[in-house]
């Protein structure tokens, strides 16, 4: 028997719940919470009539402690997965803290006023979970999550040590719209419009955003262009392997995707101080997500493959230098064809709760903070094979030249 509360009731809830739906020999008792109980009671309908599972819904602000300590005592959930946005990490790390449950998210916290995100934060409730005896799982969807987990298993099953890694993601996805994000507009718009930072010879280095872009072969999808870009997962991946002499991250994206973020970035619409606007106070980027579509929305219209890995090069178990490319190919159709959801809130939510399981089955359960990169890769990597995102890895001739 495992009580789980669900915060959040987007896309990647949207699927994360329905896979949980799908495992209720882990999941045995769901509660799904969010800022708009409607949208929970619609994630609700949709597990009862594609599963056949009764979950439970509630309203909750999450930015209000007290209310979140409330609910997760009258749910008595031990675990508080965290699928709403990076804004809520730290106030629902407190509630945990205060009510005894253990924590998992899928990004890092990063303050509204200010587009920085950063685990110093979330770090520094280190000794608070590990005195509590309660775990924080931070970053559990697919980059960070996933990328993290290969990076963990290339090192426990094939290399002694991981001297460069690049996590490639590329989404060969299309749909009807002229302009759409994958996952939430706001905070996607404020992560892809930073400047672009890479780990390099023990620093970061710095390029101004969306600058640097090379072309790459994708399986599964074929050429596309992909940009460096900074990802958290560099941050987290650079302290815990201190032997990685370079870590990248690249993102592909269309050149319309590309012209409408700069447009809009000119104009000042992805601001996201307050400005006046006929007597009341807006936020621009908050009124464009307003106006943007909803990304959990653009299942049915999403079309194509995903294919989301790491090619790390180092020292092999074997002896000798090797390169490996580990990744999964996700295709839009199937995800929407078996949760309702596109490949962008599938390959976040499947992972969300393969992680959550890691806890309720007693796999990751030492108390204290942790990112994904630290804990055991093996049963994690089992899970993804059996639900829904399985991996390949195959050796490449030598590192990347990119
Ligand atoms: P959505 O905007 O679709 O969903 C966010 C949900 O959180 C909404 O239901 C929203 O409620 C709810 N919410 C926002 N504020 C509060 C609050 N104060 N109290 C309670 N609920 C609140 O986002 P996505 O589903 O696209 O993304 C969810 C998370 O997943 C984000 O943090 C995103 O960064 C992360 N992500 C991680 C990835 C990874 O691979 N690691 C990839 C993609 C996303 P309402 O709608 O009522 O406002």
């Amino acid at each position: 028997m495992s009580k789980t509360l669900v915060v959040g009731a987007g896309g990647v809830s949207h699927a994360a719940v329905h896979k949980m739906a799908m495992n209720s020999d882990i999941f045995t008792d769901i509660t799904l919470a969010s800022r708009t109980k409607a949208k929970c009671d619609a994630i609700a309908k949709s597990v009862k009539e594609r599963v056949g599972v009764e979950i439970k819904t509630a309203q909750l602000d999450a930015m209000d402690v007290a209310a979140t300590v409330a609910l997760i005592k009258e749910t008595g959930a031990e675990l508080l997965v965290n699928l709403a946005l990076p804004y809520q990490d730290l106030k629902l790390m407190d509630a945990c803290l205060e009510a005894g449950c253990h924590y998992l998210d899928t990004a890092n916290y990063e303050p509204e006023d200010e587009a920085k995100f950063e685990y110093k934060w979330q770090w520094a409730y280190q000794d608070k979970f590990k005195e509590a005896g309660l775990v924080a799982i931070l970053g559990s969807g697919f980059d960070p999550g996933v990328t993290s987990v290969f990076a963990t298993w290339l090192k426990k099953h094939k290399l002694k040590s991981i001297r460069q890694i690049d996590v490639l993601d590329a989404n060969g996805g299309s749909n009807d719209q002229a302009f759409a994000t994958n996952f939430n507009p706001e905070i996607n718009l404020r992560e892809v419009l930073q400047e672009a930072k890479h780990w390099e010879g023990g620093e970061w280095k710095f390029t101004p955003a969306m600058t640097h872009k090379v072309e790459f072969d994708f399986p599964g999808i074929g050429p596309k262009n992909m940009y460096l870009m900074y990802h958290e997962e560099l941050e987290s991946l650079s302290k815990h392997f201190p032997e990685i002499e370079r870590a990248r991250f690249w993102m592909t994206f269309g050149d319309a995707y590309i012209m409408h973020a700069k447009v809009l970035e000119n104009v000042g619409m992805t601001r996201i101080d307050p400005v006046m606007h006929n007597g009341v106070e807006i936020i621009p980027i908050q009124f464009l997500k307003t106006l943007l579509p909803d990304p959990g929305d653009l299942g049915e219209q999403t079309k194509g493959k995903a294919c989301i890995g790491d090619i790390a090069t180092g020292e092999s178990l074997e002896g000798g230098e090797k390169t490996y490319y580990i990744y999964n190919i996700c295709d839009h159709e199937e995800c929407y064809r078996e949760v309702g959801s596109q490949a962008v809130s599938y390959t976040t939510g499947v992972p969300a709760m393969i992680g959550a399981a890691q806890v309720l089955k007693g796999n990751w359960v030492e108390p204290g903070v942790w990112n994904m990169e630290q804990l055991d890769p093996d049963d994690f990597m089992d899970m993804l094979n059996t639900q829904g995102l399985p991996w390949q890895v195959h050796e490449l001739g030598g590192p990347v030249e990119f």
